[in-house]
C-alpha cells in the first residue's frame, strides 16, 4: 500500500531528526531519500578521493545567473550533507533572533525568539551527543542544562594556542562538537570509542561511524526502534501533487529505480536541504500554483544565505602534530564593539574556529602556494607538519536577488556576497592574533574544503529559501513552518531561516525539526 500517515522527503539532519521524533507516535511514516547509504570504504579517509575527486559530492552541474557552470557542494546520501560535515553544533546567539545591524544592512529579526527554541536546542544537543563546556564562550546564549558530553580535549599545540589567545585577552573556547567519542583521563580515545580522534573527520565521511551524523544518530536507531518507520532509498521526489483547489498535497510523485510512483500521506514534511527543497516546490507548479507550490509570495527560492566562509592555512613556527584539530573556537569578534570589546569596529565581524588539519596531499591538491610545485623537493609534507588551519565565518544577509530557480530545466543560483568588509576585517584580526601565538602571520586560502572550487559552489551552509513568518505576503511558511498556502505540508530544513547568524547552522535546523515534529505529532493525535 502506498498510503502513509506521514511522508518525509530527505534524510539529512532535518528529515532524519523529524523521522526519529515522529517514530514514537506509532503512525505509519515513509522516509524518502534520493541517495543510498554512503559506502564504508578505504576511500572515506583518502584525501585525494574526498577532496581532489569529490567522490561523494553530487555529480550535478548548475549555473549561475550569468551562465557560469559549477558543481554544487551537495551530498545525496542517507544522512545528507551531515555525512561529510564538521559537526560543529552551535546554538545561534540570542541577539541573532532580534535583528543585527551589519555594515551592508540588517539581518532580520526572527518572528519567534530564542526562548522558543531553547528547550529543543537542549534536546538536540543530547541527541547529537554534543561535547562542549558552558561558560567559556562570551557570546553563548543561556542554556537550561549542561552540554551532554564533556569537551573534546585540545591536543598540546592547540592547548598552547588557547593559552596564547588568553594572554591576548581573548576567550577561546572548546568547540561544541557532535561526535561519538569516549576519551580516557589523558584524552586518548578509549578502545571502544567509534571516533578515534583521527584527522580525517572534518569534511570526510567517518569510516568508523564516529561522527554524530544524521544517519548514525537518527535514521539507523529510529529504524531499529520503530517498525512503523520505513526508509526508501534511491527515491527521488519529482513533484508534490495537490487537489484541484491547491490547498492540500495529495500525492508525492517519486522516481524509484526508474519507475514513477505516487505515495500518499495525510501530512508531508519536506527536508531536501534549503536549495533542493525550494527547487522541489518550484517544479511542483500547477494550475492552482502557477509560480511554484506555496509561492504566492514569490519568495520560494529567494533570500538564499550561505555565510561568508573562508578556510585558511597558516604556518606554525613550531611543528603542529595535532591529529584532531577541530576543538577550539573564538567568538571575541562576533558582535560589534558595543558587545564584543575586542572588536574595534561598530559592526560585527564573525566567528573563528579550527578546521580539520591539512595533510600533504591536500596541500598539494590545493596548489598552495602554486610556486612550490616547481621546487625540486616539494615541501608539502613539511608544510602539513607545520600547518594550522582556521575557518572564518561572517554573517550573510538575505537578499531577494540571491536565489535558486530553474531556467531551461537547469537549476540556477544567483549569489552576491554581503559584508565583505567585515569578512576582510575578521581575517585581519586572525592574522594579527597569529603573529602573537607563534604562527607566521600569512593566511593562505584552502578552497577544496566545502567543495569550493568555485565560490558559488560553496553551498554547505544553505539557508533562507523559504523563510517563515506571520504574513503570507512576506514569508513562504507560517510560524509552524507549514506552507502558508497548503494545509498539510511542512518544511524542516534551514529554508525557514529569516537570517543565519555567523555560527554553523545545523543545530538550529535540528532543534526546529524537533519543534515542528511535535506540532505535527499533536496534529496527528487529532
Ligand atoms: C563539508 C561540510 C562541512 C560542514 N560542516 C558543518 C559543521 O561543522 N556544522 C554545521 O552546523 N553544519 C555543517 N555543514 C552543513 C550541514 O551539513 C547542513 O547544514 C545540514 O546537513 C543540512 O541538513 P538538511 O537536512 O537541511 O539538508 P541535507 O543535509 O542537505 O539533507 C537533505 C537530504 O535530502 C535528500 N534530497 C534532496 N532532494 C531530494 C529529492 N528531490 N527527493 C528525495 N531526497 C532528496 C538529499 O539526498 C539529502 O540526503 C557542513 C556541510 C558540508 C558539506
Amino acid at each position: 500500500m502506498d498510503r502513509y500517515d506521514v511522508i518525509i522527503v530527505g534524510s539529512g539532519p532535518g528529515g532524519a531528526t523529524a523521522a526519529w521524533r515522529l517514530g514514537a507516535t506509532g503512525k505509519r511514516i515513509l522516509l524518502l531519500e534520493r541517495g543510498g547509504y554512503l559506502p564504508r570504504e578505504r576511500e572515506n579517509w583518502d584525501t585525494t578521493e574526498v577532496f581532489g575527486r569529490a567522490r561523494y559530492q553530487a555529480n550535478e552541474t548548475w549555473r549561475s545567473g550569468d551562465g557560469e557552470t559549477f558543481r554544487p557542494g551537495l551530498h545525496y546520501w542517507v544522512g545528507g550533507n551531515s555525512k561529510l560535515y564538521g559537526a560543529a553544533l552551535f546554538r545561534l546567539r540570542e541577539t541573532d533572533f532580534h535583528g543585527v545591524r551589519h555594515v551592508d544592512g540588517v539581518a532580520p529579526e526572527w518572528p519567534l525568539k530564542y526562548d522558543v527554541f531553547e528547550p529543543y536546542y537542549q534536546q538536540a544537543e543530547e541527541l547529537y551527543r554534543v561535547h562542549g563546556a558552558r561558560g567559556e564562550d562570551p557570546t553563548e546564549p543561556w542554556a537550561s542544562g549542561p552540554y551532554p558530553k564533556p569537551p573534546i580535549r585540545h591536543e598540546p599545540r592547540i592547548a598552547d594556542l588557547a593559552e596564547g589567545l588568553k594572554r591576548q585577552g581573548l576567550n577561546p573556547f572548546h568547540l561544541p562538537m557532535g561526535a561519538w567519542i569516549e576519551e580516557d583521563d589523558n584524552g586518548v580515545a578509549k578502545p571502544d570509542s567509534p571516533c578515534l580522534r583521527c584527522d580525517p573527520f572534518d569534511g570526510y565521511p567517518s569510516l568508523t561511524n564516529g561522527k554524530a551524523d544524521a544517519q548514525v544518530v537518527c535514521v539507523d536507531p529510529a529504524l531499529k526502534a520503530y517498525p512503523n518507520l520505513e526508509l526508501m532509498t534511491g527515491a527521488y521526489v519529482e513533484r508534490l501533487l495537490t487537489d484541484p483547489s491547491g490547498r492540500a498535497v495529495t500525492g508525492v510523485e517519486t522516481v524509484v529505480n526508474d519507475a514513477r510512483r505516487v505515495f500518499q500521506a495525510d501530512v508531508v514534511l519536506v527536508a531536501c536541504g534549503a536549495l533542493s527543497s525550494a527547487l522541489l516546490f518550484l517544479r511542483s507548479a500547477n494550475d492552482a500554483h502557477p509560480n511554484g507550490l506555496a509561492n504566492g509570495s514569490g519568495l520560494v527560492g529567494r533570500n538564499y544565505m550561505r555565510h561568508n566562509n573562508a578556510t585558511v592555512l597558516a604556518i606554525s613556527r613550531t611543528p603542529n602534530p595535532t591529529e584532531f584539530q577541530k576543538t577550539l573556537g573564538v567568538n571575541d569578534f562576533y558582535h560589534g564593539r558595543a558587545l564584543s570589546p575586542a572588536n574595534d569596529w561598530e559592526f560585527p565581524l564573525g566567528h573563528i574556529q579550527m578546521v580539520g588539519k591539512s595533510d600533504g596531499a591536500q596541500i598539494e591538491l590545493e596548489g598552495l602556494p602554486a610556486l612550490l610545485h616547481w621546487l625540486p623537493q616539494q615541501p608539502f609534507d613539511w608544510i602539513a607538519r607545520h600547518s594550522i588551519d582556521f575557518w572564518l565565518t561572517t554573517e550573510d544577509l538575505p537578499k531577494p536577488e540571491n536565489r535558486v530557480y530553474y531556467r531551461g530545466g537547469v537549476p540556477h543560483l544567483d549569489v552576491v556576497s554581503a559584508n565583505l568588509e567585515s569578512a576582510a576585517r575578521l581575517r585581519e584580526k586572525l592574522r594579527a592574533i597569529c603573529d602573537k601565538v607563534d604562527i607566521h602571520p600569512h593566511l593562505m586560502d584552502r578552497r577544496l574544503y566545502f567543495g569550493k572550487d568555485v565560490p558559488i559552489g560553496g553551498t554547505a551552509h544553505q539557508a533562507g529559501t523559504m523563510r517563515f513568518g506571520e504574513h503570507p505576503s512576506s514569508s513562504a511558511l507560517d510560524l509552524d513552518c507549514r506552507a502558508h498556502e497548503l494545509d498539510n505540508v511542512y518544511v524542516v530544513d534551514a529554508s525557514f531561516f529569516p537570517s543565519i547568524g555567523a555560527v554553523n547552522p545545523t543545530l538550529t535546523l535540528i532543534a526546529n525539526a524537533m519543534r515542528v515534529a511535535d506540532i505535527v505529532a499533536k496534529r496527528l493525535r487529532g
